[in-house]
């Protein structure tokens, strides 16, 4: 913000009273005054003292008081109104407060996720840059001579830039300029951005496709819509979505794309930019901050017409959005499972709600939520039903490892192992999926049988060879694997026992000797650069084998990748997860797409122990409706989403005896059901009963016929009051059970 001096004293003529939401956990404005003439409207920018320090707020519409008002001449004034920084107009300040009325959290607590930002939308000073102009130097000497040769290079470049390349201080460059031998330029701190054209490229759609783009781009510019985009992997989603973006960009609206992991990105961008003739705006965790930056200024000032985004991208203030696409709309990543509990694809259908513009979800396998409002009629429905093209959809097999047994210590039974042969005799690529990080994911001593807990979680500590630790994956704590065993001090006894990906390539290593193996993890793949070269590197045909998590799922197109073996099948079945199946659905179905799209058929084998599981059949069968409608009967019957609700709070108290009693005592204060059919479960401790040494207790509040529970949980935590040591997290909707 520039200094005080350029705004003249704010309070020249009578102040009144201005309502100013802060990025603190209050749920109401704060009132302050402001000059009667310039009366900053609502949305803007300010900033405020508070108590003895200074904060930005926003200035906010007028709200029912909630109690007395506060004397005028207590009132403080504003001291700043932040012009260079983004209003947030009615239907974004809207969107928060429907965000922060769903998720049970303080309005402020909503808006300092978009203040957090305001720091990212001033554009750096703008720079004197210098090239030379042909003219020489009246004296050469060697310090002149050394700045005109890496001037004469073709970059403009500041003094002091050119000092440093040429070795020299900065005066010798100054008194260049002076001299007219290098002339000065300003350069704009932002480059300019190379605008999307709609029809840059446009493919020929088959019947199918044509008739769900032409849907959905016809829904553009008509108000609040949902459709859901299911089809086949392959089908030519992305293609037909970008013909609704299309149709935003020539309706002068801003798309955003909602993808859910960093590694999918880099694909996406080079397809938009194939498609549109220049790169969409990207905003994820990947960026630098200083990319992250000028993003924001692009976003914000409108700049940007076509963002690419994870979840976050949905709370920056877009001044022309007139469509969100949700790629991978059944993805658990979309779901923010630290801070505050949101659920972006939900939210992305309440933005376009309230901002009266349409949404587009898009999977594969959609959300159970999802196909249930299709049912309900609330979401539109298209379908593309065949892979486009000559690909065929994958010939899916189980391979029961209760007969077909690999040796003991190992994971690929012999019937994978000959069909990996095959595929690599045949010259093409085989994928070996397990989802689980690290080498080992329990680590034993054979001595006394002690095993390595987490000093802080609930949880085994996972082995990772790579970086020679071991690991929890639920705070982070490492320490090197010991020789000796922590409980009986037997030396060289400690065991690695059950596969992880790093174990299985070591397998994979041993039984394919000759074949070229690369292993895709998320943690040894440090953002979206590596993740791409690596694929590049699969697509030009270097590797034979690749082994990976459930990084390796989503999205990519490899033309030569004919066999997928799932080394386990069961593994996402375990715990008696509400979506255990679902998910283990969806994963397994993304996987199995990823074999054979270009002209060779592909092939996909799942081990599995229990090959008479309705998720395991309904995916050898290549029917996904059969399971679908089980599951939905299934989850219909026992009250739960997507048709009844739930909501779970987590207490968590550094002692567990606190933890105990804090939460019988919250158990004191539940209210009666009254005439609805909500029911609170427990309190119990939660199946991670410690988290970063923090004792957890939970409850589960439900409705079996789908009542919404927020009014319910309100009235109850209204009758609670917690110990600053205790912390109370609400989960609506949640994902994880954990
Ligand atoms: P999905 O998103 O449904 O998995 P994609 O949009 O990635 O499918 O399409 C799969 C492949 O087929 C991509 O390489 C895509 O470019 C190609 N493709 C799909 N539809 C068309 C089309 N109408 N014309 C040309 N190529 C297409
Ligand atoms: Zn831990």
């Amino acid at each position: 913000m520039p200094a005080p001096a350029s705004q003249p004293d704010l309070l020249a003529t009578a102040p009144v009273r201005v309502k100013v939401l802060l990025p603190l956990p209050f749920a109401e404005p704060y009132d302050y005054l402001a000059p009667a003439d310039r009366l900053p409207p609502p949305g803007t920018p300010v900033r405020v003292p508070l108590g003895p320090r200074e904060t930005m707020g926003v200035v906010w519409d007028e709200t029912e008081p909630a109690g007395e008002p506060v004397a005028e001449e207590k009132l403080k004034p504003i001291l700043e109104i932040g012009h260079d920084l983004p209003a947030l107009d009615a239907d974004f300040r809207q969107f928060l407060t429907r965000t922060a009325r769903y998720y049970l959290r303080p309005l402020g607590d909503i808006l300092s996720m978009v203040i957090r930002r305001f720091g990212a939308a001033r554009p750096p000073r703008p720079v004197t840059v210098y090239s030379p102009t042909g003219a020489e130097p009246q004296r050469m000497t060697p310090a002149r001579k050394a700045v005109m040769e890496v001037a004469a290079e073709g970059f403009p470049r500041t003094a002091a830039d050119l000092a440093e390349i040429a070795g020299v201080g900065a005066s010798v460059v100054k008194g260049l300029a002076e001299q007219g031998v290098l002339a000065a330029e300003e350069r704009a701190a932002d480059p300019a951005l190379r605008q999307p054209d709609p029809d840059h490229a446009r493919p020929k759609l088959n019947a199918e496709q044509k008739h769900a783009a032409g849907v959905l781009s016809g829904a553009v510019g008509q108000g609040f819509s949902t459709t859901l985009l299911e089809g086949v992997t392959g089908a030519g989603k992305t293609e037909v979505y970008c013909e609704a973006v299309a149709e935003a960009l020539r309706q002068g609206k801003q798309v955003l794309v909602l993808l859910p992991e960093i590694a999918l990105t880099q694909q996406i961008v080079e397809r938009f930019t194939a498609r549109f003739g220049a790169a969409p705006v990207q905003w994820h965790s990947g960026l630098s901050q200083k990319d992250r930056r000028l993003s924001y200024r692009r976003i914000v000032s409108g700049e940007a017409r076509i963002v690419t985004g994870a979840r976050s991208a949905l709370y920056l203030p877009f001044p022309d959005l007139g469509l969100i696409v949700v790629d991978e709309e059944h993805d658990t990543s979309f779901k923010q499972e630290d801070g505050l509990h949101y659920h972006a694809r939900d939210m992305a259908v309440l933005r376009g709600a309230v901002s009266r513009f349409p949404v587009v979800l898009v999977s594969a396998t959609p959300s159970l939520e999802s196909l249930r409002n299709v049912r309900e009629g609330r979401y539109r429905h298209l379908e593309l039903r065949s892979r486009f093209g000559s690909a065929g959809l994958p010939d899916v097999s189980l391979v029961d490892m209760r007969t077909d047994r690999p040796p003991p210590g190992r994971w690929i039974s012999p019937l994978l192992e000959t069909a990996v042969n095959e595929t690599l005799e045949a010259g093409e690529q085989a994928l070996l999926f397990l989802n689980r990080r690290g080498y080992a994911p329990l680590t034993l001593c054979d001595a006394c049988g002690f095993r390595i807990q987490c000093p802080h979680c609930t949880a085994w500590l996972v082995e990772h060879r790579y970086l020679g630790r071991l690991q929890c994956h639920h705070c982070g704590y490492s320490t090197p694997k010991p020789r000796e065993c922590p409980s009986c001090g037997a030396e060289d006894r400690m065991k690695p026992c059950g596969p992880g990906v790093e174990r299985l390539a070591e397998e994979a290593q041993a039984l394919f000797p000759e074949a070229r193996l690369a292993l895709m993890t998320s943690d040894l793949i440090a953002g979206p650069e590596q993740a791409e070269a690596l694929i590049a590197s699969m697509n030009r045909g270097e590797i034979d084998l690749l082994i990976g998590t459930q990084i390796v799922a989503k999205g990519h197109n490899f033309p030569k990748l004919t066999l997928v073996g799932v080394v386990d099948a069961d593994l996402g079945l375990e715990g008696g997860d509400l979506r255990a199946a679902e998910r283990t659905h969806q994963l397994l179905h993304q996987v199995a797409g990823r074999a054979g799209r270009a002209d060779r058929p592909g092939r996909v084998l799942l081990q599995t122990h229990q090959p008479e599981s309705p998720v395991l059949e309904a995916l050898a069968a290549g029917d996904t409706n059969a399971f679908v409608e089980a599951e939905l009967k299934g989850r219909e019957a026992a009250g739960m989403p997507p048709y009844g609700r739930l909501a779970a709070l987590v207490l968590s108290a550094p002692e567990q005896a606190q933890a105990r009693d804090l939460a019988r005592e919250m158990a004191r204060a539940i209210p009666g059901p009254g005439d609805t059919d909500i029911r609170v479960l427990g309190p119990a401790p939660a199946p991670l009963a410690v988290v970063r040494g923090r004792h957890r207790m939970r409850f589960l509040v439900s409705s079996r016929s789908g009542r919404t529970l927020q009014g319910y949980i309100a009235a109850w935590l209204q009758a609670v009051k917690l110990p600053a040591a205790a912390r109370l997290v609400i989960d609506i909707d949640p994902q994880s059970f954990l």
